[in-house]
């Protein structure tokens, strides 16, 4: 049997996989990081001995302990962040499990019951499990798996009106993605994001930002929220974060540090020390101006180099977060035909979506475009 046909065998077909086994780094040009997460490309030098020298030293001990590389993380995303504490998982969806959590249990101290009810926008995405499927704003996640969690009200993104109407008495939280990434990169305009904060702010209604896919310096920002000038009460992390190992981490603000008590929530692997390990060689890296000013100009680089493609309609996204709408062609032929010659794209909805490690290096880039531009280029 053939790798692919022993995992079509044995591994439930719940994904579309494209037939290629990944092995190492050399084999393609990476423009999709593995959706994101290998935010400092493959094997970096410093990741890679962090990561090792943790696991010979320590692999895991129960969050009924301490443990150094989890302090230290914690401690450094704080000073990077201006956040007051985190809470560690595994995943995005376990990250939104907790700021779901979190959101309602800050109401219900204060207010009671009742006041349970979480706006997320539509064409929103937050994650898997129940509860985030739940959370998510796209009908074609709502299917098979009923019931869903109740509790989420859906708005329409840049619609402040249709935000002002559902933000009603029963309300504890509005989610949000800064850049809605599964749902096609499409960034939030300022004026609707000034207004969620100034309604949220009157009402003490808490602003949840979903940064999973956005944050860890994807924007060419620590978080994409810096770009407009907002400071969410609680912050979910996880994707580029550990640069390509498991890991979720849901910060707190001031108004949350204390709402999460002894027994209320928890992970058995959550602040696991070999990838928090890894975790701090990422925000080390990350975290510096100069690599997030460089993040930026890759990102400038990208569109520069395709502002010449007659196919292209046109580019969303920020830093290295990019959606390019083509005019003709589809985008799902376009990734095959860009693996087909040695090049790794990622779709969303009808964009091809590019999110490369953060650290690609203009070579790579040059290869990885000059691929691209000859597809699209290619008459259908
Ligand atoms: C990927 C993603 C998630 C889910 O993360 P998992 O690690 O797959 O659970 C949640 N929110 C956003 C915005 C994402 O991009």
């Amino acid at each position: 049997m053939t790798i692919i046909e022993k995992t079509d065998k044995y591994v439930m077909q719940s994904y579309g996989r494209l037939p290629a086994v990944i092995e190492n780094a050399e084999q393609y040009i990476d423009f999709g990081s593995g959706v994101g997460t290998n935010s400092l490309g493959y094997c970096d030098d410093d990741w890679v001995n962090a990561v090792c020298r943790q696991a010979k030293l320590m692999q895991h001990t129960s969050n009924y302990y301490y443990n150094t590389p989890s302090a230290d993380f914690a401690e450094k995303l704080c000073d990077i962040t201006g956040y007051t504490n985190v809470f560690f998982g595994n995943s995005g969806a376990e990250a939104n499990e907790c700021a779901i959590k979190t959101a309602r249990k800050y109401s219900f101290d204060k207010y009671g019951k009742g006041r349970h009810t979480i706006i997320t926008l539509k064409n929103s995405f937050h994650g898997r499990t129940l509860a985030t499927i739940s959370a998510t704003g796209q009908d074609d996640f709502h299917n098979y798996f009923f019931p869903f969690l109740d509790g989420f009200v859906y708005a329409e993104p840049n619609d402040t009106v249709d935000l002002a109407e559902k933000l009603g008495s029963h309300v504890c939280a509005v989610m949000l993605e800064y850049v809605q990434g599964e749902g096609g990169v499409c960034p939030l305009e300022q004026d609707f994001v000034d207004m969620v904060y100034m309604l949220c702010a009157e009402k003490d209604v808490l602003v949840i930002a979903d940064e999973v896919q956005t944050g860890a310096g994807r924007t060419g920002k620590f978080l994409c929220q810096e770009h407009f000038g907002h400071k969410a009460d609680i912050v979910t992390m996880a994707k580029g974060l550990f640069g390509g190992l498991p890991g979720g981490v849901c910060l707190f603000g001031e108004k949350c540090s204390e709402v999460l008590t002894a027994g209320t929530h928890g992970s058995t692997y959550g602040g696991n020390p070999v990838v928090m390990s890894g975790g701090i060689v990422v925000l080390d890296k990350v975290s510096q101006p100069e690599f997030l000013s460089e993040v930026i100009k890759k990102g400038d680089y990208i569109r520069e180099k395709l502002s010449a493609v007659n196919e292209i309609a046109s580019i969303d996204g920020k830093g290295l977060m990019l959606g390019i709408t083509l005019k003709s062609k589809n985008a799902k032929e376009v990734m095959k035909k860009a693996l087909d010659n040695g090049l790794l794209v990622l779709v969303a909805k009808e964009k091809v979506r590019l999110l490369p490690p953060l650290t690609i290096t203009y070579d790579d880039l040059d290869k990885g475009l000059e691929i691209l531009i000859n597809i699209l280029g290619e008459k259908t």
